[in-house]
C-alpha cells in the first residue's frame, strides 16, 4: 500500500496500556504516529484501575497493621484517618505518572491528539475536538473496556468503580454489588478504611473462574474480617433514603446503605465508535474480532486490549499493542502466547494466580493430582490475626507437570509472578519437591508439599523447626 497519500502511517484510537505501548513501538519502528485520548493519556490502569486501587489497598491495611502490632509489644496511638488527604495524594501521584505517559509518547515522537475520536470510514478518522479529520493507513483501535451497570429500578444511584477513586468523603456504609476481582477488591479497601461494608453477589460463589479454594476460601476470610458477604441476591430496586439509600434485594430482604457500588463487569467500549463505517465486525458484548496477530475483519484496522476481551488485563494489553507494532511496522510477526498468564486478586488477604483452576484441569487431563495447604502463616502465631493461607498446586498425573498454582494469603500475587517462571518452563512436581526450600517463609510450603492434599497445618515456620 502507498502510505504517503496518508496523514499518518498509524493511527491509534485511545492512549491506554495497549495503545501507548502500540503507539510508541510502532514509532521506533519509524512509522509516522499518532494517537487519540478522550480523557486521559495512560487510560484505565494508570488513571482509575490498577494503580489507584492498589494505592488504596495499601492505605486500607494500616487499620489491620496497627491491630496486629499489639501481638509484637507495640501500643498503638489514636489513629485517624484522612480520606480526602488520601485522594489528593493519590490524585498528585496519577498526575506525575500521566505527565510521564505523555512525555514517554512525546519523545518517541508520537503525535498526541486529546479529543474523542471515531472512524468516518476505514481509513478516516474524525477528531472531534479539533473539528476535523485525519487518515492513516492502519488504525488501531485500543479504546478500552467500560463498566457494566444493568438495568433496574434506580440504578441511577449506583456508582462505579470510576466515581469511587473521587468521592468526597467516606461512606459510612457501603454495599458493592459483584462479585469479581474489582468487587472483592473494592470492598477490601472500604472495609479496611473502616466503612461498614456488604458485598452482594447473585451467584453461589464469589470469584466466578478462578479455583474453587480460593473462592471459598476469600469469602470465608473476608467475611472473618467483617464484611458482610452474601450471596445469591442482588438488588432488586434502588431508593433515596435520608441522605443513603434503601436496596430492596432479590431475596426481599432490605438493607439501608450509605452508597451502592457495581463492580459487575466491564464491556468492550465500541459503542459510538463508527466501527460500522469501517465494516469491522464486532462479537459478543461489542467486542472487536481479531485474529491471533490483532488483526479485525478489515485488514488494515487492528485492535488491542480490553476491547478485544481477550485477557483483560493491563500487562495482556502491553503485550498485544507490542506485538501488534512488531508485526505490522516491524517485520516480525508476533503472537501473543495467552497461556500461564499469572494474576493477582489485590483483596484481603490476596489471591495470587496462575495456570489451570482444579475443575479446568480436571476436564482436560485424565488425571489430576493436587497439592493443598491451608495453615497459619508465621506472623499470625504473634498478630493474634486468625487468618489462614491457602496454597495449592495442580498437576497433571501423567507427566507430573504442575499446571495451577493457587495462592491465598498475604504477598500471594508476588509469589505468583514468580511461579508463572516455572510454569512457563514446564516445571514438574519433582522440580519443586527438589528446590530447597527458603526458611522461614510462607512460599517454602509451594515446594514442601509432599502428601497428595493435606488437611490444616500449623505455620511452615513451626513444622519445619
Ligand atoms: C478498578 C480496576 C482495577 C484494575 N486492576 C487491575 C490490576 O490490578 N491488574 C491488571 O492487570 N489490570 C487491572 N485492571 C484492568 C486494566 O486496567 C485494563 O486491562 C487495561 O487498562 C486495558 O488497557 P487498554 O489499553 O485495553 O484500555 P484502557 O487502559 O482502558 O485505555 C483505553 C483508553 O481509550 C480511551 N478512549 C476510549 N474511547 C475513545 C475514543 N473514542 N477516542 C479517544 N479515546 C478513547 C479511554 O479514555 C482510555 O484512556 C483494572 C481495571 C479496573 C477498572
Amino acid at each position: 500500500m502507498d502510505t504517503t497519500r496518508f496523514d499518518y502511517d498509524l493511527f491509534v484510537i485511545g492512549a491506554g496500556s495497549g495503545g501507548v505501548r502500540a503507539a510508541r513501538i510502532a514509532a521506533g519502528h519509524g512509522a509516522r504516529v499518532a494517537i487519540a485520548e478522550e480523557y486521559r493519556v495512560g487510560g484505565t490502569c494508570v488513571v482509575r484501575g490498577c494503580i489507584p486501587k492498589k494505592l488504596l489497598v495499601y492505605a486500607s491495611q494500616f487499620s489491620q497493621h496497627f491491630e496486629e502490632s499489639r501481638g509484637f509489644g507495640w501500643t498503638p496511638g489514636a489513629a485517624r484517618f484522612d480520606w480526602a488527604d488520601l485522594i489528593a495524594r493519590k490524585d498528585r501521584e496519577i498526575d506525575r505518572l500521566n505527565r510521564i505517559y505523555i512525555r514517554n509518547l512525546e519523545t518517541s515522537g508520537v503525535e498526541i491528539f486529546k479529543t474523542r475520536a471515531r472512524l468516518a470510514d476505514d481509513h478516516t478518522v474524525d477528531l472531534e475536538a479539533a473539528g476535523r479529520a485525519v487518515t492513516a493507513a492502519t488504525i488501531l483501535i485500543a479504546t478500552g473496556a467500560w463498566p457494566f451497570v444493568p438495568e433496574f429500578p434506580g440504578a441511577e444511584h449506583a456508582i462505579t468503580s470510576n466515581e469511587a477513586f473521587h468521592l468526597d468523603s467516606l461512606p459510612g456504609h457501603i454495599t458493592i454489588v459483584g462479585g469479581g476481582y474489582i468487587a472483592v477488591e473494592f470492598a477490601g479497601i472500604f472495609n479496611g478504611l473502616g466503612a461498614r461494608t456488604a458485598l452482594l453477589y447473585r451467584g453461589p460463589e464469589i470469584l466466578r473462574g478462578f479455583d474453587d479454594d480460593l473462592r471459598s476460601g476469600l469469602h470465608e476470610e473476608m467475611a472473618k474480617k467483617g464484611v458482610d458477604v452474601r450471596v445469591m441476591t442482588e438488588i432488586a430496586a434502588l431508593e433515596q433514603r435520608d441522605g443513603g439509600y434503601l436496596a430492596r434485594l432479590a431475596t426481599g430482604d432490605a438493607l439501608e446503605t450509605g452508597l451502592v457500588m457495581y463492580a459487575t463487569g466491564r464491556k468492550p467500549n465500541t459503542a459510538g465508535l463508527g466501527l460500522e463505517n469501517a465494516g469491522v465486525e464486532l462479537g459478543d458484548f461489542g467486542k472487536v474480532v481479531v485474529d491471533q496477530h490483532s488483526r479485525s475483519s478489515v485488514p488494515h484496522i487492528y485492535a488491542v486490549g480490553d476491547v478485544t476481551d481477550r485477557a483483560a488485563l493491563t500487562p495482556v494489553a502491553i503485550r498485544e499493542g507490542h506485538a501488534f507494532a512488531d508485526t505490522v511496522f516491524g517485520t516480525r510477526p508476533t503472537a501473543v502466547d495467552y497461556a500461564n498468564i499469572p494474576s493477582a486478586v489485590f483483596s484481603q488477604p490476596e489471591i495470587g494466580t496462575v495456570g489451570l483452576t482444579e475443575a479446568e484441569a480436571r476436564d482436560r487431563f485424565a488425571d489430576v493430582d493436587i497439592y493443598k495447604s491451608r495453615f497459619r502463616p508465621l506472623k499470625h502465631t504473634l498478630s493474634g490475626l486468625g487468618e489462614l493461607m491457602m496454597m495449592k498446586l495442580v498437576v497433571d498425573a501423567a507427566s507430573g507437570r504442575v499446571v495451577g498454582c493457587h495462592i491465598l494469603g498475604p504477598d500471594a500475587g508476588e509469589m505468583a509472578q514468580l511461579v508463572a517462571i516455572s510454569l512457563k518452563l514446564g516445571a514438574t512436581k519433582s522440580d519443586f519437591d527438589a528446590t530447597i526450600a527458603l526458611h522461614p517463609s510462607s512460599a517454602e510450603e509451594l515446594v514442601t508439599m509432599h502428601e497428595k492434599w493435606q488437611p490444616p497445618s500449623s505455620s511452615p515456620a513451626a513444622a519445619a523447626g
